[in-house]
């Protein structure tokens, strides 16, 4: 195998990096004091950089390898794509074989009625198309000043002006105007933060009940949707209590609005279900994918509409599309992604030897004294770091006082684990074997180790107040 490695010094490459590439979620005059991690190769759970360092990545690059690195059936596929026909567009009539293959197999697999695929290249302009879709489709029944979308503080749903104005970061929002009209927020169902001296049962009705009280204030008659993430990914793996989705299904069910599931990273096997809503037990009316869906072998994303809405919104020209559409390189990739997943039954790896295994480990993560809860579906997980868990403590030094460190004992060690805050996720490849999920816990343990000791001799296991 020809690996593709650097061709330069490390320091010359972070260097030019620095100087000329802006990236994401970053204080670019960062990296001139100290340069990005050069990533140069991937296989299977496993990264490589241009130190020559083999690291583990426990997050799947952002979310979205859930296959693993370095498959070469999806290299092949794109390859063979490429040259015979590497780009046509679905507008004006036309179609190709990758994206009707492609929409026929998500068709397949999502659950209910949900049959017809309006594709994007992630999942931020998806979700724009979803804000349009539901206004569209509001307007088409009669009832055009259904507008509002309700949605959760510190969800995440994109980067794009609408698709981070239905999410919740207040980093965000506080920064170009955001966000767009007609976009509303309620509370999200994270116990451990918020849930104050109420049980996790009780707080995750009172947090679904936001909705039903949203809607009654707003009007039935003014709401369009409610978008959620099954399970909170970027927020921090925040899991909910128990009584939260049955709630906010039967609200859902009761009332005159669409519910649009974000599935982006939810979907693709990463609960041990196909799709995250059918792990919480809701079906939506449309889904966001994008990310495992290809596992990120090429940018791809979609919206998912069910029977109603796509022949509502269908009797008359719907004035959206992309470029890249259904791009016949990424749909023959996002296809193969699928028949992996589903002809190495990788979906019941993580349901009955993956996720029980890892769940083991991760819950005894909580014996470590910085450690407050351990939260984990399938193979998205996240652990508390608190300087008191018995009162569920932050830390006085503020959000990612222990965040930040951890991160940076975790890279030392060899192991790719973020941080939101205080709290560290995982959400590794599907594939992980038991071995490799032993080497995660075991470095996960140790840089937790470190990151104790290092919070003790700076004085910052305090509790703020
Ligand atoms: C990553 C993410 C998005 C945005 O997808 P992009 O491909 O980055 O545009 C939307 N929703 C959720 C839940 C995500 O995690």
């Amino acid at each position: 195998m020809t690996a593709i490695t650097n061709h330069m010094p490390t320091a010359e490459l972070q260097a030019l990096d620095a100087a000329h590439h802006m990236h994401p979620f970053s204080a670019q005059g960062e990296f001139e004091a100290k340069g990005a991690r050069v990533i140069t190769r991937g296989e299977g759970v496993w990264l490589y950089d241009s130190d020559g360092e083999k690291i583990l990545d426990a997050m799947a690059g952002l979310w979205c390898v859930n296959v693993g690195y370095g498959r070469d059936e999806l290299a092949d596929v794109a390859a063979r794509q490429m040259r015979e026909l590497p780009y046509y567009n679905t507008f004006f009539k036309t179609t190709h074989v990758p994206a009707i293959a492609l929409a026929a197999k998500l068709a397949e697999l999502a659950p209910g009625d949900l049959n017809h695929v309006f594709f994007a290249s992630g999942g931020s302009d998806a979700n724009d198309t979803n804000i349009r879709v539901v206004r569209r489709y509001w307007e088409m029944k009669g009832k055009p000043e259904k507008t509002i979308i309700i949605s959760r503080k510190n969800a995440y749903h994109g980067s794009s002006m609408g698709s981070a104005s239905l999410g919740g970061m207040a980093a965000m929002h506080a920064q170009g105007g955001l966000p767009i009209p007609d976009i509303h927020h309620i509370n999200q169902p994270n116990w451990w933060a918020e849930g104050g001296q109420m049980s996790p049962e009780e707080f995750g009705l009172a947090r679904a009940r936001e909705l039903e009280q949203a809607i009654d204030e707003i009007g039935e008659n003014r709401i369009a949707a409610f978008i959620a993430e099954p399970i909170q990914g970027a927020g921090g793996v925040i899991v909910p209590p128990e009584t939260y989705w049955p709630e906010i299904k039967r609200i859902c069910q009761e009332r005159d609005i669409l519910f649009i599931a974000d599935e982006v990273i939810c979907g693709f096997g990463r609960t041990g279900n196909w799709f995250g809503s059918q792990t919480v037990g809701v079906q939506p009316d449309m889904m966001t994918i994008a990310k495992g869906m290809s596992s990120g072998y090429q940018p791809i994303g979609g919206s998912i509409l069910s029977d109603e809405i796509a022949h509502t919104i269908g009797q008359d020209e719907f004035n959206h599309g992309y470029t890249y559409s259904g791009h016949p390189v990424a749909c023959a990739v996002a296809l193969e992604n699928l028949r992996i997943i589903e002809e190495e039954k990788l979906i019941d790896h993580v349901r009955d030897t993956a996720a029980p295994y890892m769940r083991e480990k991760w819950d005894s993560l909580t014996d470590h004294p910085l450690v407050g809860e351990a939260k984990i579906v399938g193979l998205m997980g996240s652990i508390a770091l608190t300087p008191d868990k018995s009162t569920r403590a932050a830390f006085a030094g503020g959000p990612g006082t222990a965040g930040l460190i951890c991160r940076e004992r975790c890279f030392a060690n060899n192991l790719v684990m973020r941080h939101v805050g205080d709290r560290m996720i995982i959400c590794p490849p599907l594939p992980i074997t038991p071995d490799e999920i032993d080497l995660l816990a075991e470095r996960a343990h140790r840089a937790i180790d470190e990151t104790h000791k290092r919070l003790n001799e700076e004085g910052l296991m305090v509790a703020a107040n």
